[in-house]
């Protein structure tokens, strides 16, 4: 998904993991590397692993993607592991809604388009349906004076 890890990139990491915690499989370090990958970004989930690795009282790698004290932190102390709540541009994974990038894209309307000069008259020119309060304040069956 997100991931900006290689394969290569993957393999390399698990083996350096690997190196650091003979007990890991490199499949198993891979899986965990995969999974955290579609959640942040690839340095951040190299420094994640590494410190997950270095942790003596991380059993195994399959906490890699869980939140946790391996993943590294913000100036403001908080967690690079994006939260869920967290939408990501479909078009620019590193993005977060509303996307930058796609706000840079976005051009303005037509303005020099005569289709669009005469949609735009049209709406202008339209006028605004009553509204329920005017249609209340309009309706008289009666005159206020009693007069029929
Ligand atoms: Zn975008």
């Amino acid at each position: 998904m997100m991931s900006q890890l290689t394969q290569i990139q993957t393999k390399r990491l698990a083996e350096l993991a690997h190196l650091l915690r003979p007990g890991w499989d490199v499949p198993g370090i891979e899986a965990a590397i995969r999974k955290a990958a579609e959640k942040a970004p690839a340095l951040v989930v190299a420094r994640a692993t590494l410190n997950l690795a270095a942790n003596a009282d991380a059993v195994t790698p399959g906490m890699l993607p869980l939140p946790g004290r391996h993943w590294p932190v913000d100036d403001a102390g908080v967690s690079l592991l994006p939260t869920s709540h967290n939408v990501r541009c479909p078009e620019h994974p590193l993005s977060v809604m509303p996307c930058p990038q796609c706000e840079a894209k976005r051009t303005p309307p037509p303005t020099d388009d005569p289709e669009y000069a005469a949609m735009k008259a049209a709406l202008k020119a339209r006028t605004r349906p009553q509204t329920e309060q005017q249609r209340l304040a309009s309706f008289n069956p009666r005159p206020a004076d009693g007069s029929e």
